[in-house]
């Protein structure tokens, strides 16, 4: 559709400025991924965030970018908290979809012949599904104060402990959480969805650790080759969504004049200092605690699993948490532009932060060596941690991709791939033992249906935003 990249240097593509565009937008890629990324709307929706008001710098799109809700999957644009906008499309439906792992001192020796055994047990009390209830159920008063003061209710309910809110991003609080500004209908539908995976592409994997490429950061992470650990993928279910979607319809309403100016009717965006834009902040940090209340009761869990399957206290299985990521998510950053800082809304949709050793706001066990990076593949294919690399603040706002990134829709992986073929052949030919609620579903995020994570990552890497640590490989899995 006639978008012209300029080459800037090796993965780094450029779509110069022009006519109505505020900056240039670029693409972190390979060619193979860029061949992937140029197959649908993505360069246009791209193109098209370059229009946001008070876009700093460029807007980017990360190696596995694909189309989304008017922003790119893999999108992250910056814009100035005084004269910019924050815009709810660019950030997600699902506020805080994201990934957690969780360590153990368990093998890949101890599991083998206990998968099934592993599988059927996380499968019956890890709540999954699009109904299914969660794990606690909540009141009006208990919804709020979730929203309010996440992994500190969390800790205080006994779901918690100290040592999981010092390894979250934000020791799993945000305080700038206003309950008021979500809707009634929106507390409603995440009342019963408190500690549940939900359903399509989340899930909670068990994995192997299958290779070290950075020895003394997995030391610092406690990852050693062979070792189980938990991935854990979901966000904010029902909650999340609503409030995604009250807020674009109140601000395409009053803010009609600034979406007259922009290219796509789904960029709808509030401008800086703006009502819309400080309640939606406020429900958006409300929506950022319940998801990661929500990963912590599951984590929490499946500790309690895992005691009854192998027999053994948690804390003497040493199932720590090693970090949790947040992909879907708007945060008032301080960033250096041209010289001088400032504060800006970092979008990022589909995107990881992927802070520098050194940089503050990387928890204390990891500042030595950068903020851990978790980069989930397909349950047939390998994950990644990564940690946050040395370049990531000046080409990226500190951050990198996601995961592998759809090449094919689900309409189409539902043609292409039948769920019950895909499961028996992930047993058969890689010993992965996948359970899920629906064969839709596992169709749906079959391997096939993404791109290649080893070039994912190894462009991260190669670009120096996040440097490979470990890749891992699935044992079990369990899906909505
Ligand atoms: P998203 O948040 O965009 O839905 O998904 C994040 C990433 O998770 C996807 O890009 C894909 O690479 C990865 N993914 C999806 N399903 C699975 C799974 O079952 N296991 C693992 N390890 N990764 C998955
Ligand atoms: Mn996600
Ligand atoms: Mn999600």
């Amino acid at each position: 559709d006639g978008i012209t990249l300029e080459q800037v240097r090796e993965y780094v593509w450029e779509i110069p400025q022009e006519g109505d565009m505020r900056v240039p937008a670029r693409v972190l890629a390979s060619e193979p991924l860029l061949e992937q990324i140029g197959d649908d709307l993505t360069l246009k929706q791209l193109k098209n965030s370059t229009h946001l008001p008070g876009i700093t710098k460029y807007a980017i799109c990360m190696p596995d970018g694909h189309q989304g809700y008017g922003f790119p999957v893999g999108g992250v644009g910056a814009t100035d908290t005084e004269t910019g906008c924050v815009s709810p499309g660019a950030i997600g439906y699902d506020i805080n979809c994201g990934v957690r792992m969780m360590r153990t001192n368990l093998t890949y020796d101890d599991v083998q012949g206990k998968e099934e055994e592993l599988v059927e047990a996380l499968f019956a009390n890890v709540p999954s599904g699009l109904g299914g209830g969660g794990i606690v159920e909540t009141d009006r008063e208990t919804i709020n104060d979730i929203l309010a003061r996440g992994m500190d209710w969390a800790l205080e309910e006994g779901w918690a402990v100290e040592d999981d809110l010092e390894h979250c991003e934000d020791e799993g609080v945000r305080y700038d959480a206003d309950p008021s500004a979500v809707s009634q209908e929106a507390k409603e539908r995440g009342r019963n969805q408190v500690g549940s995976l939900g359903s399509g592409n989340h899930f909670l994997e068990v994995q192997r650790v299958t290779d070290i490429y950075r020895e003394d950061v997995a030391d610092a992470y406690g990852l050693e080759p062979n070792q189980l650990v938990v991935l854990i993928h979901c966000g904010s279910r029902g909650l999340g969504h609503q409030t995604c979607t009250d807020y674009l319809r109140k601000i395409e309403k009053r803010h009609g004049d600034l979406l007259a100016d922009l290219p796509d009717k789904e960029l709808a965006a509030a401008p800086a200092g703006s009502e819309l834009a400080e309640q939606y902040y406020g429900a958006m940090c409300a929506c950022i605690n319940f998801a990661w209340t929500n990963r912590q009761l599951i984590m929490h869990r499946t500790r309690q699993v895992f005691e009854k399957v192998f027999g053994r206290e948690w804390q003497d299985m040493e199932m720590h948490l090693l970090y949790d990521v947040a992909h879907n998510i708007g945060k008032k950053e301080i960033h250096e532009v041209e010289g001088e800082e400032r504060e800006l809304y970092v979008h990022r949709k589909g995107a990881t932060r992927a802070f520098p050793a050194g940089h503050p706001e990387v928890p204390k066990a990891y500042r030595d060596v950068g903020q851990p990076i978790i980069i989930p593949g397909s349950m047939g294919a390998g994950s990644y941690v990564l940690r946050g690399g040395e370049q990531s603040l000046d080409l990226t706002f500190g951050s990198t991709a996601h995961g592998a990134g759809r090449i094919m829709s689900r309409t189409q992986a539902k043609k292409e791939f039948w769920g019950g073929d895909v499961q028996d052949d992930l047993q058969e030919t890689q010993q992965i033992y996948v359970k899920a609620q629906s064969g839709a579903t596992v169709a749906e995020e079959a391997p096939g249906v993404y791109k290649d994570v080893d070039e994912v990552v190894r462009v991260s890497d190669a670009l120096g935003i996040g440097d490979k640590v470990a890749r891992t490989f699935p044992v079990v899995n369990i899906k909505g």
